[in-house]
Formats: structure tokens, C-alpha cells, sequence
């Protein structure tokens, strides 16, 4: 069955959704995982049967985020990468207790500086050979083939973001699945944020 054209207002929520919704989540999510983890104590190992699950639902997701480039590729191979420029901090306290809660960062993710807060390294993205081999300007994980990393490993915000010129190819299929996939991926991270005080009240 041939791919149904995508409408101007899909287009625009799913947009709405990967840009400014997104941030809010994130910068909500990233600061009161943060806060709640200081205020109620413990250790993101008391949460593992929780944070596999979450885990598993962010990896799935990422996935299918990740089948959209088989349309937008040659729209981001144009524009080269641009979303992957800087060496930003782009995992948030979610993406390392979903990842490896043995070694959070207490610190919630700087906003694009990495020069107001303190940082643990945290590998692949500070791994040093990456940072040596990436070209001037971009993350470490770039090259002109794109990203070294699997897509269920990058950071949620590298596969939630897109731009008006990613959107632009998608069919009302992939725009359907997008917007359904950025939904479920700002659930994962919201729930990840409140686990300490789920943890508190119970
Ligand atoms: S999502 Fe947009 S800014 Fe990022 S690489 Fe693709 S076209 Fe460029
Ligand atoms: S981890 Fe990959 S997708 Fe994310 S910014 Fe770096 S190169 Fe881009």
C-alpha cells in the first residue's frame, strides 16, 4: 500500500513534540530526578527491577525513532550533521540511570554548557579516543558516515530531536509513529524521574 503524504499538522506536531515539549520534559525530568534522589535518599539500585523495564521501553523506542532515517537520512547527510555539533552534554541523569545505575551523575545536566556544572565522564560519549578521532566542532560519536553509536545507545534527546528539514520526507505513517514514539520516550523519561518519591511514599 503506497505511503500516505503527511499532513501540515502533523508535521507541526510532531515538531512541537521533539523541540519545545521535549526540552520542557527533559529539563523537568533531568532536574527533578536529580532533586528527588538528594531529597529522598537511596541509591538507584534499590529501583533495578523498575529501571530495567524503563530501559527496555526507551531501547525499543529509540529503535523506532531510529527506522525513520531510512527516509530523512539524505536530509541529515545534507545538512551534515548539524544537530551534532559541539561536544554538548546531551545525556541527561535519566539516560545514566537508565543506562548504568550504579554510577549516576548527582548532577543534572547542564543546559548546552559544560562549563556550569561538574561532570562525571561518562563513556562512549567522553570516551577519549572518540573525542580524538571526532572532526572540530562535532560530538565525539560523529563521523562523516554519522553516529559510531547503535541508536538504542545515543542519548534520548539525540533520536527525539529533528527539524523542520527531517520532518519535511516523512509520510503520514512515519509522522504517526514518530509522534508516537516521542510520546512514549517523554513517559519513560518522567516515570525515571519520579521514581525516588514512588520509592518514598510506598
Ligand atoms: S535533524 Fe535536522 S539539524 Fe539534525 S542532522 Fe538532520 S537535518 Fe540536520
Ligand atoms: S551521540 Fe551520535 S547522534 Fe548524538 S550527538 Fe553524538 S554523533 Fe550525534
Amino acid at each position: 500500500m503506497a505511503a500516505r503524504r503527511r499532513s501540515a499538522l502533523q508535521a507541526a506536531t510532531f515538531l512541537t513534540l521533539a523541540r519545545p515539549v521535549f526540552r520542557a520534559v527533559d529539563f523537568h525530568a533531568s532536574y527533578s530526578a536529580a532533586y528527588r534522589a538528594r531529597r529522598h535518599g537511596g541509591d538507584w539500585s534499590e529501583h533495578a527491577e523498575h529501571l530495567r523495564e524503563l530501559d527496555l521501553r526507551r531501547r525499543a523506542l529509540q529503535s523506532e525513532m531510529a527506522a525513520l532515517q531510512a527516509t530523512h537520512g539524505a536530509a541529515c547527510a545534507e545538512c551534515r550533521g548539524g544537530c551534532c555539533t559541539e561536544e554538548r552534554f546531551r545525556d541527561s541523569i535519566v539516560d545514566r540511570v537508565l543506562r548504568d545505575r550504579s554510577q549516576p551523575n548527582p548532577a543534572p545536566r547542564s543546559l548546552r554548557s559544560k562549563t556550569r556544572e561538574e561532570h562525571t565522564d561518562y563513556p562512549p560519549l567522553r570516551d577519549p579516543a572518540a573525542t580524538l578521532s571526532a572532526p572540530p566542532d562535532y560530538c565525539p560519536n560523529c563521523t562523516p558516515e554519522g553516529c559510531t553509536l547503535p541508536a538504542e545507545d545515543r542519548p534520548i534527546q539525540c533520536l527525539a530531536y529533528h527539524c523542520k528539514a527531517s520532518v519535511e520526507p516523512l509520510s503520514a505513517e512515519e509522522c504517526e509513529a514518530g509522534i508516537r514514539a516521542l510520546k512514549g520516550l517523554m513517559s519513560v523519561m518522567i516515570e525515571t524521574a519520579a521514581l525516588p518519591r514512588r520509592a518514598a511514599r510506598a
